[in-house]
């Protein structure tokens, strides 16, 4: 394959030669199709900018209103009422709930999303319904994009009966994270909480990833709950921490030493770009030292929030907005992360993010996940975010003009 006139990274025009679903030459604009001989069945990029596909990796592919009639918001505060008018809800579609879930993977890749780690809640009210029809999406989409389950807990892991065996019923299925939630908050037993899910990880050989929404040392107390039982398991690598927001909010100090702590034993950091009244990480900072940043949209129109349209480039400006950067270099920086940054969440061997300078994801050997989208630099293409997108995954054009192609093998 083929794609010609392109700026990676906004940078001079080239064309890119892809041979086995990597990028396998970068030659001058126009010398390409004599180069390799192939002149026709060229993709045009049409001087558009070129950046490696996104990952998200923090979303809730099974929950999700995307396609349906927009819907009243009836949640009340906090995670236990929210999850209560999910509960109350979510069954209420007027098409099949895998469709809805399918369909919004569908959007995703539309808009450039290639790589996915979503959630499915597992519980005593959904059991696997909503795991399956996750997985059900995943096959679907298999040739379009590559997508990791999640089991998890969203109610807790203690406050009903019968919710640790759905969850290893799930991790035997083919779930490759293991969840946790709000080990203090949720179910108030933190040493129970996490003792149940890091010994599923280490049973079933998964990884794990903590929703933390907790308040400020509260929030650090479970963080480090998490931390010694990744130091003691030797799960460097495979441990992250989504949300997470308030461990910046606490004495300068103390976020230091959080921050020290998850460079050391290599955790991650999920994040959705939330509003925040206090202060957030430094992203530059964390890039810096060496800790994996990745970006997600969470869940998309569902019944926590009004928010989210499955396109990465929207959140990429939302991760710029919320941490309120200016400079061209910070905000290029917002999208590495939502795209190379997640991916070396997912993979571990995608390079990491090195410095906020850092650009990644273009080179020959690279795995040829491209999204090609109109803009003058990256910067105004996070700005305005473009519609004029091909996405391209495994040696072949996925979608196009914001609709998914379809597959020629299927
Ligand atoms: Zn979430």
């Amino acid at each position: 394959m083929l794609i010609i006139n392109v700026r990676p990274w906004g940078g001079n025009a080239v064309d890119i030669e892809v041979r086995d679903g990597r990028i396998a030459a970068l030659h001058p604009a126009g010398t390409a199709a004599v180069n390799a001989g192939t002149a026709g069945g060229a993709v045009d990029g049409r001087h558009r900018i070129a950046i490696p596909a996104f990952t998200d990796v923090h979303v809730h592919l099974d929950s999700t209103r995307i396609g349906l009639p927009f819907r009243e918001h009836t949640g009340g505060p906090g995670v236990w009422n929210m999850m209560c008018n999910d509960r109350e809800n979510w069954r209420d579609t007027p098409i099949p709930y895998p469709e809805v879930v399918a369909g919004t993977l569908e959007r995703m890749i539309a808009r450039g999303t290639t790589r996915v780690r979503s959630y499915a809640q597992v519980d005593v009210d959904c059991r696997l319904e909503r795991f399956e029809a996750v997985l059900a999406a995943k096959e679907r989409f298999a040739r379009a994009a590559t997508v990791e389950i999640m089991a998890f807990p969203q109610a807790g892991l203690l406050l009903e009966d019968g919710t640790v065996p759905l969850l290893e019923d799930a991790l035997r299925a083919g779930a490759t994270t293991i969840g946790g939630i709000d080990p203090c908050q949720l179910d108030r037993d933190p040493v129970r909480h996490l003792d149940i899910v890091f010994g599923l990880a280490e049973r079933y050989g998964v990884d794990v990833d903590i929703h933390l929404h907790e308040p400020g040392h509260l929030g650090v107390f479970s963080a480090e709950l998490i931390f010694e039982r990744t130091r003691a398991l030797g799960m460097q690598g495979r441990v992250s921490l989504s949300h997470a927001y308030d461990l910046a909010n606490v004495h300068p100090d103390v976020s230091a030493r959080l921050l020290e702590q998850m460079a050391e034993l290599d955790i991650a950091w999920a994040t959705v770009a939330p509003a925040s009244g206090g202060t957030q990480f430094d992203l530059a900072r964390m890039t810096d030292a060496g800790i994996r940043v990745g970006l997600g949209e969470d869940g998309q129109r569902d019944y926590w929030s009004p928010y989210g349209n499955c396109d990465m480039l929207d959140r990429a400006w939302q991760l710029a907005f919320t941490h309120r950067l200016r400079k061209d270099r910070l905000i290029e920086h917002c999208a590495a992360i939502a795209t190379v940054g997640g991916a070396s969440i997912m993979d571990r061997a995608v390079r990491r993010l090195t410095s906020p300078d850092d650009r990644p994801g273009l080179a020959v050997g690279d795995e040829a996940d491209i999204v090609l989208v109109d803009g003058e630099t990256v910067t105004s293409t996070v700005m305005d975010r473009g519609a004029d997108r091909t996405v391209i995954h495994d040696g072949r054009v996925v979608a196009d003009g914001l609709s998914v192609l379809p597959d020629p093998a299927a």
